[in-house]
């Protein structure tokens, strides 16, 4: 992915939880957690491989373009450590090409926003959230995705974003 997409991200994420973030142009090679079986790739083992390289006063988020998976879904849009310094996302079911349709680069990077925003909200602690509205209601399709905001709600956001 191109890096002024990612240093648009990484912007977006410094605004919403009003701290630095940049972006580690290293890349994440998770081919490792390959299943030949789903032809997808373990979220859980991606995840763990990058809490290595974490440290406890940051977070960390990878950002892949693999389709990734947990056994017990079809797939998902990322994972993180609960309270832990790490996160993981996947573009691969953001962009509308996916679904067959035209491209919408705004709309990928605000689907790839929110999913980050939900799983750093997660290594803050956060459980998911029953506002619909809220980043961190649980969704597990674009249309949801684009239904929620990329903004905590205001019981999230007080523990998301202390003052
Ligand atoms: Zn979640
Ligand atoms: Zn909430």
């Amino acid at each position: 992915m191109a890096l002024e997409w990612l240093d648009e991200l990484a912007a977006a994420l410094a605004h919403i939880f009003r701290v630095s973030c940049h972006v580690i142009t290293s890349p994440l090679d998770g081919a490792f957690a390959f299943d030949p079986s789903r032809g997808q790739y373990h979220s859980t083992a991606i995840l763990e491989r990058l809490s290595r390289t974490a440290s406890e006063e940051t977070r960390l988020l990878g950002v892949s373009e693999l389709d990734l998976f947990v056994p017990v879904l079809t797939f998902v849009f990322g994972e993180a450590q609960l309270q832990g310094p790490c996160a993981l996302i996947s573009l691969h079911r953001l962009r509308e090409e996916f679904y067959g349709l035209p491209a919408r680069p705004g709309l990928f990077l605000e689907r790839a926003i929110k999913e980050a925003v939900h799983e750093l909200g997660h290594t803050f602690g956060l459980r998911h959230c029953p506002n619909w509205s809220c980043v961190m209601a649980s969704t597990h399709a674009v249309e949801r995705l684009d239904l929620k905001s990329a903004k905590f709600c205001a019981s999230c956001a007080r523990i998301a974003l202390p003052a």
